[in-house]
């Protein structure tokens, strides 16, 4: 039985990951910052099927501890400052969690075992302002934010450990990717939970920023698939993982919404305070890369997953 470990487990990635794993006949083992909390964001099956261990991002030692304690063939990291408003927030600490705690996890591998095969959730952000569209793993990265550059550094440290010293390490370059369980502060979440709430009475008005904002948004489950393909190749890379397609902000109102019975028109508001800088070129991922080599490609479509959205927070406020 392949033991994986996967750090962040209580996020969204980190339960479908751990959920995926399970069903491949893993041992998983959970790493957290507070073990104790994880039980308020993992459904009880899930709990009843993982391992959990604390794991902190700034002890490198502690870390050497548990990988010689469990001895995973993989770990996933997924653990990080993670929120879309907060990117800015606390440069200092997406430096550490997102850059140096990575390089961290790498030189913990080196020490306890260098065969642990490594997949890193690295980031679109990364390319930032964006030369060219759509971004592949050859566009150049032009990081905008603290959380970019962050990632980035993770990122490139990652070339160099396979090419120093060998590592079966893999950068997934991650699109956005959405579900039921992203967080309120991502702005598809929020439309699906606010458009809930607009149903069952709880609210009667949504503010949103741009309405034709364009990203190219996916389905988490897709997405955790497509990384746990990357640790069972012969050879260790980085893949984009995107849909290729985008929508605008409009479009999920328009299916959230519409799911419901409710026209979007009677109850958006578009909130000029709200509009965050337009990139001059579109975010849109290639994943040629990943289609051809890891023979990957996404299940869920858009309308499915907003509607998939749209039906959980229902339930969830009912
Ligand atoms: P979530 O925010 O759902 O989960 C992030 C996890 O990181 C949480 O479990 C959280 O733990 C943990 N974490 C946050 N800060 C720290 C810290 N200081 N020390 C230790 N753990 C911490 O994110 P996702 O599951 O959506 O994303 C998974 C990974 O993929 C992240 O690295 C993210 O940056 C990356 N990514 C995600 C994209 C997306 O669209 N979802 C796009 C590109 C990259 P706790 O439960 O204790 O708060």
């Amino acid at each position: 039985m392949k033991t994986g470990l996967v750090t962040g487990i209580a996020g969204q990635d980190g339960s479908y990951l751990a959920e995926l794993l399970v069903t491949k006949g893993y041992r998983v083992v959970g790493a957290a910052r507070d073990v104790q909390r994880i039980s308020d964001f993992l459904s009880s099956s899930l709990m009843s099927r993982v391992e959990l261990v604390e794991w902190d991002m700034l002890n490198p030692v502690a870390m050497v501890d548990v990988l010689l304690r469990y001895q995973p063939a993989e770990v996933y990291n997924y653990a990080a400052y993670s929120s879309g408003v907060g990117m800015f927030d606390d440069a200092v600490g997406i430096g550490e969690v997102n850059g140096l705690a990575v390089v961290r996890i790498l030189e913990a591998i080196r020490e306890a075992d260098t065969n642990i095969r490594f997949c890193q959730a690295s980031s679109s952000e990364m390319f930032g302002d964006a030369i060219e569209s759509p971004q592949s793993e050859e566009t150049r990265f032009q990081p905008r934010s603290p959380y970019g550059a962050a990632k980035l550094y993770a990122h490139s440290m990652f070339r160099i450990y396979r090419q120093r010293y060998g590592l079966f390490a893999c950068s997934a370059i991650l699109f956005n990717h959405e579900s039921p369980r992203r967080g309120l502060g991502f702005v598809t979440r929020k439309i699906a939970h606010e458009a809930a709430k607009i149903k069952l009475g709880l609210a009667n008005e949504l503010r949103l920023g741009n309405l034709d904002a364009r990203r190219d948004w996916g389905f988490a489950g897709d997405y955790v698939r497509a990384m746990w393909l990357m640790l069972q190749q012969p050879h260790a890379g980085d893949y984009v993982v995107a849909t290729g397609e985008t929508h605008s902000v409009r479009e999920i109102c328009e299916i959230a919404f519409g799911h419901l019975g409710l026209d979007y028109r009677d109850y958006v508001r578009e909130d000029a305070a709200a509009y965050r800088p337009a990139e001059s070129v579109q975010l849109v991922g290639n994943s040629e890369r990943a289609r051809k080599q890891l023979g990957w490609v996404p299940e869920v479509g858009f309308r499915e997953m907003v509607s998939m959205m749209v039906d959980a927070d229902l339930r969830k406020l009912h």
